[in-house]
């Protein structure tokens, strides 16, 4: 009830777009061309943000519409765009991943729309990782990364494997300032 109350107070909320993100579900994104880096380290923290490669602004309110995602663009004319076609979007701001990341939470507070960390995704193609054993992975990792780490991922998706080396710690504090899902 507080929820309906607050998404009716804030003036623009998406729950009144066609085709809009299930506010109950986690919410899905679609990331454009300009922002890959910060597409990648959203899966590593859970989020499932896909990455529109092509440019153009059609293609990417299509995609959103069709798989009913909100936008993350720098782009303020494609956010307007969108949102003049009632596709939500969030103007991503800031010189760095870190600040783009505020930026999106800033926003997303007033559109309605929860942002929680989950389980990290591959940072290349968003697909889910499983831990694979260590005898599965000789060969297939750096010699100096498989000797000192126990535990491996591997993403079901492109088959790329994954290890809590130093750069993963790194994106995971990245996402710290997001509430994990249990919270
Ligand atoms: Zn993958």
């Amino acid at each position: 009830m507080s929820r309906t109350l607050k998404r009716r107070d804030s003036g623009l909320t998406i729950q009144n777009f066609p085709g809009a993100p299930d506010l109950d579900a986690d919410p899905r994104f679609v990331v454009d061309a300009m922002l890959g880096s910060f597409a990648r380290k959203l899966r590593i923290l859970g989020l499932d943000a896909s990455y529109y490669r092509l440019g153009g602004d059609q293609g990417i309110i299509e995609v959103a519409r069709r798989e009913r995602r909100v936008i993350l663009t720098a782009d303020r004319s494609l956010a307007e765009t969108a949102r003049a076609r009632h596709i939500p979007a969030v103007l991503v701001r800031g010189p760095s991943d870190g600040r783009r990341l505020s930026s999106v939470l800033l926003a997303a507070g007033p559109l309605g729309l929860r942002i929680t960390r989950g389980v990290p995704l591959c940072s290349l193609c968003g697909g889910g990782l499983q831990v694979v054993g260590r005898a599965e992975v000789v060969g297939r990792v750096p010699p100096r990364v498989f000797a000192r780490h126990r535990k491996f991922f591997r993403c079901s998706g492109c088959g790329r494997h994954y290890w809590k080396g130093s750069h993963w710690k790194k994106l995971r504090s990245f996402g710290s300032r997001l509430p994990s899902k249990e919270g």
